[in-house]
């Protein structure tokens, strides 16, 4: 079997195969939230497919460490010519907030979410502000290295000189020079500061009203936002490192410019691997605070937003965020939603029925062993084609009929090995589980399915008793209760069981 793992490589626009630095060990780094406002879906999309590629290198058997930054200070508003001004610091003066008061809400915030969708942490989260002196001394090299000049106490890096003599730069947004005039999203007060409208901050000298600010050689001022993934990256993975991820919208100009100061100031590009999310879109358009097509998590858990008609739980969202790959758009409608949780819990209830399967007696390897081995094999093959979870989920879905017409007696299960039926086993349990960090519903609040298998059953037993005593006013009432919660009794012959939906 081929165990190759083929990632799309923006840098290249290609998929190659993943070969690490060091056989075994992965470096990546992947650019956090800038924590001003509270996350919205779209924010957790791009790092639910990170912690699916997190998930997976881990699972092929490396040694991740996966380095996810908070921004907390140098990511200046809008485009705004004239007035621009640092996120976390206008927020701070606007709530008369210290501005840690600020990150620490909603970093608080950001890792509530990302666990209530089960996301690993990462192995480091380092923070900007706390990485001031590596900052100022990666200026200080760029400085030296002749790519950085100091205008009034605030240092530009030299985007002119540096796309002259490596032409290099560009060439992951696929933006060209000239073209760059009016898309900085560092535009500064001073354009006039810089010597070419491409030039980018390095480091900010802090105007009166700005909270946060720190000496340097050059002035009392701040990072610029690109900075910090420069200097945090090269601290903790190095020079060169395995993967670089982030949202596709931070491929220009943050990404780009990223590019631009590593070479800048130690000569070589970060990261092998450039690998980039795409954007969640809401009935058709691009999910964004500033349009106000945004819904957030907790809208969804409660069901309260004019976008949808119900509440879904937070597995199948994360469920219909598989469904899509990472590299394209996913549009979030009330029907993708519905159909995302069915199919959820269809795959969570087959893989209920298929753990509780016992290989026949005497049974062997037939046609049905062989359809089965092949599409598990398929499975960790579309896995590998670029971590394509919706071609895996389908391998999986073709899988599921099969689990349940082996229980019903459809199939013949002498036909399935014992062999093949462990690793049928394993393999569900471990793509729902591990790989694509899937929960069973009712663990997602508490983390206890015991309970409610134990409520479940005393319900069970308490409409059986009522049935045998003729009371058909209390049989009805419960089952009219656990219809309006979605719970489904089906009678068989071995007594009463229930599914969700
Ligand atoms: P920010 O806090 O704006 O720096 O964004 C944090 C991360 O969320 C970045 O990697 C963005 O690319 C990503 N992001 C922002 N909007 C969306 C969206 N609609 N869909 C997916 N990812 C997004
Ligand atoms: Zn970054």
């Amino acid at each position: 079997m081929n165990n190759k793992l083929y990632i799309h490589n923006s840098l290249s626009r290609q998929k190659e195969e993943f070969k690490p630095l060091e056989d075994g060990y992965v470096g990546m780094y992947v650019c956090g939230p800038t924590v001003y406002s509270d996350v919205h879906l779209g924010n957790c999309r791009t790092f639910v497919s990170f912690d699916i590629i997190y998930r997976y290198l881990m699972f092929l058997g490396n040694k991740v460490r996966y380095v996810r930054n908070i921004t907390d200070v140098g990511h200046l508003e809008g485009d705004a010519d004239s007035d621009a001004e640092d996120k976390i610091s206008k927020k701070a003066r606007l709530e008369r907030l210290e501005p840690m008061e600020v990150v620490q809400h909603y970093s608080n915030g950001f890792h509530d979410m990302m666990r209530i969708f089960n996301t690993l942490p990462p192995s480091i989260e380092p923070r900007a502000t706390g990485h001031i002196i590596e900052q100022i001394e990666m200026v200080q090299s760029i400085i030296d290295n002749g790519y950085g000049y100091e205008k009034n106490g605030s240092v530009y890096f030299n985007t002119a000189k540096f796309a002259q003599e490596n032409d290099e730069y560009g060439k992951l947004s696929g933006r060209v020079i000239d073209d760059l005039l009016a898309e900085s999203r560092d535009n500064l007060k001073n354009q006039s500061e810089k010597e070419h409208p491409a030039d980018f901050a390095i480091w900010i000298k802090a105007d009166p009203r700005h909270l946060m600010r720190w000496n340097s050689p050059w002035s009392v001022g701040f990072p610029g936002w690109h900075l910090e993934c420069s200097a945090m990256s090269t601290k903790y993975l190095g020079q060169k490192f395995d993967i670089h991820g982030g949202g596709n919208d931070l491929k220009f100009p943050h990404h780009e410019n990223e590019i631009a100061q590593n070479v800048g100031a130690c000569g070589c590009s970060p990261a092998q691997y450039w690998l980039h999310a795409n954007m969640l879109l809401m009935n058709g358009r691009k999910m964004s605070k500033s349009d106000g097509n945004t819904i957030t998590p907790n809208q969804l858990f409660t069901g309260d937003s004019p976008h949808i008609s119900k509440a879904y739980s937070p597995m199948a969202i994360r469920f219909f965020m598989l469904q899509a790959h990472y590299r394209s758009t996913l549009d979030l409608t009330d029907d993708a939603l519905l159909g995302a949780e069915k199919a959820y819990r269809r795959l969570m209830e087959a893989n209920k029925v298929l753990q509780g399967l016992a290989a026949a007696k005497g049974a062997q390897a037939g046609e049905l062993d062989q359809e089965i081995d092949q599409l598990i094999d398929q499975a960790f093959a579309e896995m590998r084609d670029d971590f394509n979870t919706p071609k895996t989920l389908a391998r999986l879905f073709e899988l599921v009929p099969k689990i349940n017409g082996i229980k019903a007696g459809h199939l013949d299960a002498k036909e399935l090995s014992a062999e093949t039926l462990e690793k049928l086993k394993k393999a569900f349990s471990d793509f729902i589980y591990v790989i694509f960090g899937l929960k069973d519903e009712m663990d997602a609040g508490d983390g206890d399915n015991s309970a409610m298998d134990g409520l479940m059953q005393l319900i069970i037993e308490m409409r059986a008793d009522a049935r045998a005593n003729k009371d058909w006013g209390t049989s009805d009432k419960i089952r009219d209760v656990l219809k309006e919660l979605d719970i489904q009794l089906k009678d068989g012959k071995d007594g009463t069981s229930w599914t969700i939906g």
